[in-house]
């Protein structure tokens, strides 16, 4: 804690104003009550404005991102927006989960916001949030405890958070090729939507979450209008980096069957325009192919550059902004989502680029800006659907480079507990998995997660219907990957907080009642 005459300072210096431009800084205006600047209007920062709110309803909260659209999820972008029967879902953003139940990517409506187009009225009296769009701030000045925009405009924060998520990587020469985009905004949805239109080719790339959720989406959308998908990446199969070799074919196998040319172990040397607005795509085994688009899924990069330019420390081996348990990178400044490098107590330094972890770390930060001062603890979890047929959720480090330990049983459409099967025989340590001889009639995947297959999916190839693939280090469980296994999350999180030994796995494996129950 500060000395009382430093505490004094930072209360006269860091009085709540807000000033209009640098040269009229010091005739600036008194703002209503301690303005709370949360940077980037992702997942990250709405959450953050959430949790200040429930705290102190009349917090002067102001969220600035340089997005045009208010703060909206990421997710539907590379599914469901794409399997909407309205042909115009990619303007309303209105989209039926896998579930039926209409919902909207943008988390509230614009009305709900106090939208501020010019910062002189972030003074306003409100008790809504404030909502400043299409402004990047490209400075932090941590000392002053300011933020400056791109116009030019200070603002003077009381507690600031830096939520700026990441911005996709690009291919080598890629701004040089025209009709070759990137895919993480409202934006970049439009206008693959106006692209993906009658007999284009379009290739993916890219065998992560992205490039596979995206293929599997614009194959659905090809079977109305008659597009050619390509996905190409230089692993072995889809999601080749996240699980096991057996599971990797199999999804390929999936995806595959979804009507996509998968293009494995692929890796491009080369793109260029060619003639007729086309791409020209060259590997490295001197294949060639052309299309009408090229999306471009090969990762992000964390936006850090304020606070690397503010002098605030950066995980390098990460590449995120190292935050404390209380989720501070230094005094008033609070960081949260993609961009954090943080101590996980159960598995050590993360940083995780998923929604629930943007969702939490965000409300934890927010809560701790209006002082609640506690230690981010929570265990996120992550989902990822490839289409409404295969959908899998996990916690903790799930990396293919891990061993692995699995069970799995056949998916199938009805519950019937008469039917289900009791306890997993065929545990056989790493890599090694099998099918367990169960019922036509076993329990069926159920959730009530967003976002996850429908209830009563029936998988016609059973050998990977649904399971658990338990990641293991140092002989301890540090992820749990539940395959077509929903509403299993907290009993994955206790397998990793119980610290899960190797040769435990069989004893907890019935908790998950993969065979039905
Ligand atoms: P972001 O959502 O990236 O938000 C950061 C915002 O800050 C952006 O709007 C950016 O423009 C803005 N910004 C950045 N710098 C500045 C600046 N200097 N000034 C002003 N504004 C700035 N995760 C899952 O767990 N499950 C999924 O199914 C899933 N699906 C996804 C689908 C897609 C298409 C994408 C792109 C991601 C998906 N994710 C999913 C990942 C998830 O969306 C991210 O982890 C999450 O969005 C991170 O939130 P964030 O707030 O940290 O960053
Ligand atoms: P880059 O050339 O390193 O790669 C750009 C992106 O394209 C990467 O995602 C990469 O995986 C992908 N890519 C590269 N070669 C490819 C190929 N032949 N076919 C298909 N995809 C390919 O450029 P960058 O990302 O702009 O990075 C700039 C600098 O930052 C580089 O020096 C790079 O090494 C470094 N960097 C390092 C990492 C890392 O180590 N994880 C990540 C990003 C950037
Ligand atoms: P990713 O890190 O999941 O995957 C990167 C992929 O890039 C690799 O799997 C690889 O196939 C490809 N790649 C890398 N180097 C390459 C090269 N040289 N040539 C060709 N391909 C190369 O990132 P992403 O799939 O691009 O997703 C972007 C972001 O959005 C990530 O933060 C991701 O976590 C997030 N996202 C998450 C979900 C989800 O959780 N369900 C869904 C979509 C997006």
């Amino acid at each position: 804690t500060s000395p009382p005459e430093a505490k004094k300072k930072h209360a006269t210096e860091h009085a709540p104003q807000v000033v209009h431009s640098i040269e009229s800084a010091v005739a600036a205006v008194k703002a209503p009550a301690k303005p709370y600047v949360l940077v980037g209007s992702g997942t990250a920062s709405f959450s953050a404005a959430q949790a200040i709110k429930e705290q102190e309803p009349d917090a002067n909260v102001i969220i600035i991102g340089n997005e045009a659209v208010p703060p909206y999820m990421r997710p539907p972008l590379s599914k469901e927006l794409w399997f909407s029967e309205d042909a115009n879902a990619s303007q309303t953003l209105k989209f039926k989960d896998w579930q039926g139940n209409e919902r909207n990517a943008l988390y509230q409506d614009i009305s709900q916001y106090e939208i501020i187009t010019d910062v002189a009225d972030l003074n306003k009296e409100s008790t809504k949030i404030k909502l400043l769009l299409q402004k990047t701030v490209k400075k932090l000045d941590v000392e002053a405890h300011t933020v400056e925009l791109d116009d030019g405009s200070v603002i003077e924060y009381n507690k600031v958070l830096l939520a700026t998520g990441g911005s996709p990587k690009h291919l080598p020469n890629q701004s040089n090729v025209k009709n070759v985009t990137t895919f993480r905004t409202v934006d970049d949805l439009r206008k693959l939507d106006s692209v993906a239109k009658k007999d284009a080719h379009i290739v993916v790339v890219g065998g992560g979450f992205l490039g596979s959720e995206l293929a599997v989406a614009l194959a659905h959308r090809a079977k109305k209008e008659g597009l050619k998908i390509t996905q190409v990446f230089p692993e072995e199969g889809n999601m080749g980096n996240v699980f096991p070799t057996y599971l990797t074919k199999w999804t390929t196998g999936r995806v595959i069957d979804e009507g996509v040319d998968v293009k494995a172990k692929h890796t491009i040397k080369s793109i260029a325009s060619a003639e007729g607005d086309k791409v020209k795509i060259l590997f490295e085994n001197d294949e060639t192919i052309e299309a009408d688009h090229v999306v471009v899924a090969v990762g992000i990069e964390p936006r850090v550059e304020l606070a690397r330019a503010a002098g605030l420390e950066i995980d390098e081996q990460r590449a995120g902004v190292v935050v404390n348990a209380e989720l501070e990178s230094r005094r008033d400044v609070f960081a949260a989502g993609d961009m954090i490098s943080f101590h996980d107590i159960q598995l050590g330094r993360r940083r995780i680029e998923h929604h629930d972890h943007a969702v939490l770390s965000g409300r934890h930060a927010g809560e701790n800006m209006a002082g609640k001062n506690k230690p981010y603890k929570h265990q996120s979890m992550f989902w990822s659907d490839l289409g409404p047929k295969i959908g899998y959720e996990a916690v903790g480090l799930v990396d293919s480079q891990l061993s692995t330990v699995s069970v799995w049983a056949k998916a199938s459409e009805a519950d019937t507990p008469a039917a289900a099967v009791s306890q997993p025989e065929n545990l056989r340590g790493v890599d090694v998995q099998d099918i367990k001889p169960s019922s036509e009639t076993a329990a069926p995947a159920s959730n009530k997660q967003p976002g996850n297959p429908a209830e009563g999916t029936v998988f016609s190839d059973e050998k990977f219907g649904k399971g658990l693939v338990f990641y293991t280090k140092n002989k301890k469980v540090v992820g749990v990957l539940l395959f077509n296994v929903f509403g299993k999350v907290q009993e994955a999180r206790d397998v990793i907080s119980n610290g899960t030994s190797v040769d435990q796995i069989e004893n907890i494996v019935t908790k998950f009642d993969i065979h039905g129950s």
